[in-house]
């Protein structure tokens, strides 16, 4: 095994953001989020394109060096960053924010040692519900609650020493379309490195060893902001055994920036273009959706969809008529002012003669209504709902 020697160091870092802020002031915003326990600044870069206003616009968290002994996750920070300020990162900027922190143990990472300096595990230290004891975690909530990410990537290597190469999208709510959501992303991602040469492993993190392999008892970065955010939550594993610095920043990059991409294009499943996280419940044939016209109203109604999740049961009328579908949204949940979306599915290209919502008939609306699209077999039809109160409401199509 060839001796690592550990890179990008703490210092070339911090040169890295200095330099970078200095010679892309359009793009690039760098802020001190936190310090560690001997007050060492941890750095985060906002990357994005500031002659776009942020309201519709994407955003991603980045968090590289949780364990400050795995080079590998700061180098494919690094190496994300150096491709976003190219002229081919010019289309994500305009619809995303991408948030990078490449290094938040940093004392971690000065000695080369796997906790920070008060021996925690920083993956360890993440809680619900403010029970986090160490202060770059708490950074990194604070920006997780400030941005509420549509995309957060926890980027870790070493591989237990292994040659593993893993893209491992985090445990998803059961019975939903998130674990195949979140897969098709990971997929993406490994086929992105593996057509450079880099092979990949093909798993999700389902192996109950795993610290946060089971969603009722967990929490890291990715859980944390999936149950707040209803964020795709993605971590890598990166080869130290036998990569040098270079390939380590190639083989990590690639993923994330194929990550990137994925947040500019448009799901035939989704309305919106953008990461497809808005099936907050449910499926494709009939699911509740974030509510709103730009990514900033989508992510503000999630958060109050998700506190309220419990409080939702769907049903459908049987049996389902030809040329019409009758379903119902029992709700019992505090009003939700930030609006409510559901959507959905049916076979063929159909045209609706009316839909309706409490037998009140919807037009056409991004914002109070209905929207309709279509994809290679099927309709989708869209209810827009800008404010939802509790009780049993009627969803009804005609076509
Ligand atoms: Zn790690």
């Amino acid at each position: 095994m060839k001796k690592r020697i550990p890179r990008p160091t703490l210092k070339e870092i911090e040169k890295i953001i200095s330099e970078f802020q200095k010679r892309y002031p359009k793009y690039i915003e760098a802020e001190i989020i936190c310090t560690s326990p001997n007050k060492i600044p941890v750095w985060m870069i906002k990357v994005t394109d500031k002659g776009v206003s942020s309201e519709d616009k994407s955003n991603v968290l980045i968090v590289g060096g949780h364990h400050g002994d795995e080079e590998s996750g700061r180098a494919a920070c690094i190496g994300a960053l150096e491709w976003l300020v190219t002229e081919k990162a010019g289309e994500v900027l305009k619809k995303q924010q991408v948030l990078i922190v490449p290094c938040v143990n940093v004392e971690g990472t000065m000695k080369n040692e796997h906790c920070n300096s008060n021996n925690v595990d920083l993956c360890r230290d993440y809680t619900m519900n403010g029970g986090t004891s160490q202060p770059e975690v708490k950074g990194i909530l604070n920006i997780a609650d400030r941005y509420k990410p549509d995309v957060t990537v926890d980027v870790h290597g070493l591989a237990g020493g292994a040659i593993h190469e893993m893209v491992l999208p985090v445990q998803t709510r059961e019975y939903c379309e998130d674990d195949w959501i979140h897969n098709m992303l990971a997929r993406d991602m490994r086929n992105a490195a593996e057509r450079k040469g880099y092979p990949m492993a093909g798993h999700s993190l389902s192996w109950s060893g795993w610290f946060d392999s089971d969603l009722k008892n967990p929490v890291h970065l990715n859980t944390y902001c999936y149950k707040k955010y209803h964020s795709i939550g993605i971590l890598t594993e990166g080869n130290e055994a036998t990569f040098d610095y270079g390939q380590m920043k190639e083989s990590g990059s690639l993923r994330l920036i194929e990550l990137l991409k994925a947040g500019n294009k448009k799901y035939p499943f989704e309305y919106y273009p953008g990461y497809p996280n808005r099936i907050i419940s449910g499926s494709f044939f009939f699911g509740l959706i974030a509510y709103g016209k730009t990514a900033e109203e989508r992510r503000n109604s999630t958060v109050d969809i998700l506190k309220n999740l419990d409080h939702f049961s769907f049903g459908q009328k049987y049996p389902i008529k030809k040329g019409q579908a009758d379903l119902t949204v029992k709700y019992k949940g505090e009003t939700l002012t930030k609006g409510a979306s559901f959507r959905y599915r049916r076979k063929g290209l159909i045209k609706p003669k009316g839909v309706y919502f409490d037998n009140r008939k919807l037009n056409i609306s991004e914002t109070n209504g209905f929207v309709i699209w279509y994809d290679h077999c099927s309709t989708y039809i869209q209810w827009n709902i800008p404010e939802l109160s509790e009780g049993e409401h009627k969803l009804k199509l005609k076509y």
